[in-house]
């Protein structure tokens, strides 16, 4: 798995950073309230998972699942929610946790054409990584990581064809494991 991978990007300890640094921006942000934190399957979840444990104040957390590229490495623009939430967002103040924003096609279905709908009181947007170049939609996280540069990365959650999740760090893949 690690001869894969051509380029790291973003070690481990700087991804750990990070997150610490999110999580305490956060806990400032949401002094005093509860918020209901919710995970982006599947490529959220490990950055979900250190995440929450850097916020201070008392939380919920749940999981969506939709759609994104399927073993592809470009969005198809089609959002489907293929795991719903388990509660309800009504008056609820929402963080969404995302792993990376390249299009923004899911972010903004699930923001505009969900989360709204469904009358949460407050919706805030935390991503560990950024591809602003690749924007379709005029969308920002109120919260950001690392910006990359346009390339197809993968490990800490994200994957190529499902694997590579477990790497605890961001890199690039080897041109041919794409065409292997
Ligand atoms: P978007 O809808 O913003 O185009 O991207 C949605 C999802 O596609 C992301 O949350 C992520 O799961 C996946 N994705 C986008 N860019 C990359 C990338 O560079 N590498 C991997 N592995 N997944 C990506
Ligand atoms: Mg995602
Ligand atoms: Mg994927």
């Amino acid at each position: 798995m690690q001869n894969d991978i051509q380029e790291v990007l973003i070690s481990e300890e700087q991804i750990q950073e990070m997150v610490k640094e999110l999580g305490e921006k956060l806990s400032v942000e949401y002094e005093g309230r509860n918020p209901l934190v919710i995970c982006v399957l599947k490529g959220a979840f490990v950055f979900m998972a250190d995440l929450i444990k850097r916020i201070t104040v008392p939380i919920e957390i749940d999981f969506m699942a939709v759609s994104s590229y399927g073993a592809s490495t470009k969005s198809s623009g089609v959002v489907k929610i293929i795991k719903d939430l388990d509660v309800s967002v009504e008056g609820r103040d929402v963080l969404i946790v995302e792993d990376i924003i390249d299009s923004g096609l899911t972010l903004s279905y699930l923001i505009n054409d969900v989360l709204k709908r469904r009358n949460a009181k407050s919706i805030r947007v935390v991503t560990l990584f950024d591809k602003p170049a690749r924007r379709t939609v005029d969308l920002q996280a109120d919260f950001t990581g690392f910006v990359l540069p346009d390339a197809f990365v993968v490990g800490y959650g994200l994957d190529y064809a499902e694997k590579y999740r477990n790497l605890p760090y961001i890199g690039i893949l080897k041109p041919e494991v794409y065409s292997s």
